[in-house]
């Protein structure tokens, strides 16, 4: 039976009489956010997905360089998301090998924490939901260095929030991002905010445990560093192994998947190079489609991990049920 409306304000005014109930309920509304970790396994590896928030970011212009403002606003429309704001979801994760812990990215940290007011730069919360020390992590591996990804490598007075760690940076990004000369031939600039971050961020004490990795290489037993350049110059994806079980940790691939792994023609105004973002989102998804891979997405929505398909203008991803068996 369907309700109309005039049954739907009656319920709700019937519920509404119940003058017996107590005026006030034993809990108070907590008025905070959860904190947000999932745990599942990788054969022998075990990984939790630990949220760091999400953007706020006004759909401008440019948003989508090669496709207008009002479509993207007329896509965000058909997904029920409100026009005009763009709120990418943030999501480092925890590889344990069970010889060592790794944090993958590190969501826009402490000071990101205080100027969003807590929408985002919440991944200590998360830790420590997860019940996971900063001091115990043995290595951080960075995707790329947008702020997004490395500003959690320090706290808001600069000092290291992962005091333990080695921080495996991909070497070709490193390489382009601490390049004066490449700064000085930034071409917008938001790139030249990004050359600038870069260096705010890496201190000396952060670059003293940099340890640069390549592509086709391990960086940690179990985890095998892929090429995926286009959004920055030295972006890497990684694939976490063990038997006969893996999943491909796809950094920035694509932004959100609802938006850029649906439309990978998009050309998202982050992408340093957008030609070979989208060759690289093309050759990545197709291989994700034939392989039947799982794909962890630092911008899919919590717990950001999924399987894509594909549809006639792309890709579409399919999400994880929540399940409470690893
Ligand atoms: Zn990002």
């Amino acid at each position: 039976m369907e309700l109309t409306r005039r049954e739907t304000m009656l319920g709700a005014l019937v519920t509404g009489v119940a003058a017996s109930m107590p005026a006030q309920a034993k809990v108070p509304l907590s008025d905070k956010p959860a904190p947000g970790y999932y745990r599942y396994r990788v054969g022998e590896i075990e990984i939790t997905a630990v949220n760091d928030g999400v953007s706020a970011m006004p759909i401008t212009d440019d948003f989508v360089r090669n496709v207008s403002k009002a479509e993207v606003n007329k896509t965000l429309e058909s997904l029920f998301m409100a026009p005009n704001v763009y709120a990418g979801p943030y999501n480092p994760i925890l590889i344990n090998t069970g010889r060592q812990l790794a944090l993958v990215d590190t969501g826009t940290g402490e000071a990101g924490f205080t100027s969003s007011n807590g929408i985002n730069g919440r991944l200590m919360l998360s830790l420590a939901a997860a019940g996971v020390d900063p001091k115990d992590i043995d290595v951080v591996i960075i995707s790329h260095y947008h702020g997004d990804h490395i500003n959690g490598l320090i706290k808001a007075d600069g000092s290291l929030a992962f005091p333990n760690a080695e921080i495996a940076a991909p070497l070709d990004e490193h390489r382009f991002w601490m390049d004066d000369n490449e700064m000085s031939r930034a071409a917008t600039p938001r790139i030249d905010a990004t050359f600038k971050n870069a260096r705010r961020v890496m201190t000396p004490d952060v670059l003293k445990r940099i340890r640069p990795y390549e592509a086709g290489k391990e960086v940690i037993a179990g985890v095998t560093a892929v090429s995926t350049p286009g959004h920055t110059p030295g972006h890497m994806s990684l694939v976490v192994a063990s038997g006969s079980k893996s999943v491909y940790v796809q950094g920035d691939v694509t932004h959100a998947p609802w938006l850029f792994a649906r439309n990978p023609g998009w050309h998202f105004m982050l992408d340093v190079d957008p030609v070979a973002a989208e060759a690289t989102r093309r050759k990545v998804y197709d291989m994700l489609v034939a392989e039947r891979m799982a794909v962890q997405g630092f911008h899919y929505p919590f717990p950001a991990l999924g399987h894509v398909e594909r549809t006639s203008t792309g890709y579409r991803e399919v999400l994880v049920q929540w399940s409470p068996v690893l």
